[in-house]
């Protein structure tokens, strides 16, 4: 350890919301063994980065953030774990600045080698269920992220995550709701379940339903949402308990990837673009204007100009308000990779613009529909002077206020909508 008389760590997450969830546990660990939490460009005496490893571009941006991390506190222990340490343990050995690489079973136990970071830690993958779930009170974040499942059985043709994080493994109910609890009483008044498949809950034959119906029935729980839900999981039966606990958030992230049939088929997603849809008119009869949010690979190998156009076609007209748009990348090992005709890289960029042009014209449009109404609002922080928070539908919405706004939920007239320069609506407390 340095000569700071406090212990001190930082963190950096990469990745999805599992990676979020995850991180905010093993802060809660650091914070319960003594340890002060510092913003990640400051110096700390241990730097604790969470990795990920969907695309190849994820990769370097991991090795700048390694070199980034060590440039800033170079005295640190620098800790890398996540699906980038997971799959390229062998280069990360390689790198001067890593002092400790743990594999994404190995990352809960972290507290075991802080003070031995002399040696890499063995990477494997195993199918036991790892971590406490809790985040720590000043992370930023006012939302907590309870991960309920980990790993996935599906074998996406582009995906290399069944890798990184095995087969599909789950929490109990029980354990679920304990944690849930123990949020809720810590003062956290949204709680987001996440996890790698959500939808694919299942143990000891409960569902996700038997799992979403057990939290809810926390008194205290002001706000539930899930974390992205793959299509083919979204049931009636869900939609139903969902909707009557009044207490989930009008906003649904479910995965399209394409519009295309083909392309479907070749990804080996599971679900036609009309069963999509029929999910997607589901999903709204339960949850009218309901903000749903899809992530898209675009530039797929073979995928023709017609192709490329069905799917922006179908983004146009669909009720999908917000898109993840993502250029094809080719991860070594995973089916897709193998596959021919590759895109150039300038199309995928001009594919990519496109509908992330797209995607702009519609947030703004879907937001319009807010200007005049009320939204109840719960903020995170304060930013540039003014607080920021999220609406039920997971728009930003930036308001002035004198007061501590943190952590509270605050009925706000909206004033105006997203623009093509404002990722966020003003609004004023009623
Ligand atoms: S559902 Fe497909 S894309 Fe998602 S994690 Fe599983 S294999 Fe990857």
């Amino acid at each position: 350890m340095n000569k700071i008389e406090e212990k001190t760590v930082s963190f950096h997450t990469l990745g999805c919301r599992l990676n979020f969830s995850e991180t905010g546990s093993i802060a809660k660990g650091f914070q319960d063994r003594g340890y002060k939490i510092v913003p990640f460009e400051k110096a700390s005496d241990i730097v604790f980065l969470n990795t990920c490893t969907v695309t190849d571009g994820a990769d370097s941006s991991c090795r700048n953030l390694i070199r980034k991390a060590k440039k800033n506190s170079p005295d640190s222990k620098v800790i890398v774990t996540g699906c980038y340490a997971q799959m390229e343990s062998e280069k990360l050995t390689e790198m001067p600045e890593v002092d400790l690489i743990l594999g994404n079973t190995e990352k809960y136990k972290v507290f075991e080698h802080i003070d031995h970071t002399d040696e890499t830690a063995k990477i494997d993958l195993t199918t036991e269920f790892w971590g406490a779930y809790t985040t720590p009170s000043d992370f930023k974040h006012t939302r907590a992220f309870l991960k309920i499942q980990d790993g996935c059985n599906y074998i996406c043709s582009f995906c290399i995550i069944p890798q990184a994080r095995g087969r599909s493994r789950t929490i109990s109910i029980n354990d679920a709701h304990k944690n849930a609890l123990e949020l809720v009483e810590s003062g956290y008044k949204e709680i987001v379940l996440t996890g790698v498949n959500i939808g694919e809950y299942e143990k000891g034959g409960e569902k996700l339903t038997d799992l979403v119906s057990k939290i809810l029935e926390i008194k205290d729980l002001k706000r539930l949402r899930m974390s992205s839900v793959e299509p083919n999981t979204i049931t009636k039966e869900l939609l139903t308990t969902l909707k009557n606990s009044g207490k989930y958030q009008n906003h649904f992230h479910i995965p399209l990837q394409s519009a295309d049939n083909k392309i479907l088929k070749s990804m080996r997603r599971k679900y036609t673009i009309e069963e999509y849809e029929e999910i997607l008119e589901m999903t709204q009869d339960f949850f009218p204007h309901c903000a749903i949010g899809a992530d898209i690979i675009t530039g797929y190998p073979g995928e023709t100009e017609e192709q490329f156009q069905r799917t922006y076609n179908f983004l146009k007209s669909s009720k999908i308000t917000h898109f993840h748009v993502f250029p094809f990348s080719k991860r070594q090992g995973t089916t897709a990779a193998k596959l021919e005709d590759h895109l150039p890289t300038q199309e995928k960029k001009r594919r990519v613009k496109k509908l992330n042009s797209l995607g702009n014209e519609k947030i703004q449009n879907y937001s319009e529909q807010f200007k005049g109404t009320t939204s109840e609002v719960l903020f995170e922080q304060q930013k540039n002077g003014f607080w920021e928070g999220y609406t039920p539908e997971f728009l930003r919405v930036r308001v002035k206020s004198e007061e501590n706004l943190k952590n509270t939920i605050q009925s706000i007239l909206i004033s105006e909508a997203y623009t093509p320069e404002q990722h966020f609506m003003r609004g004023n407390i009623r």
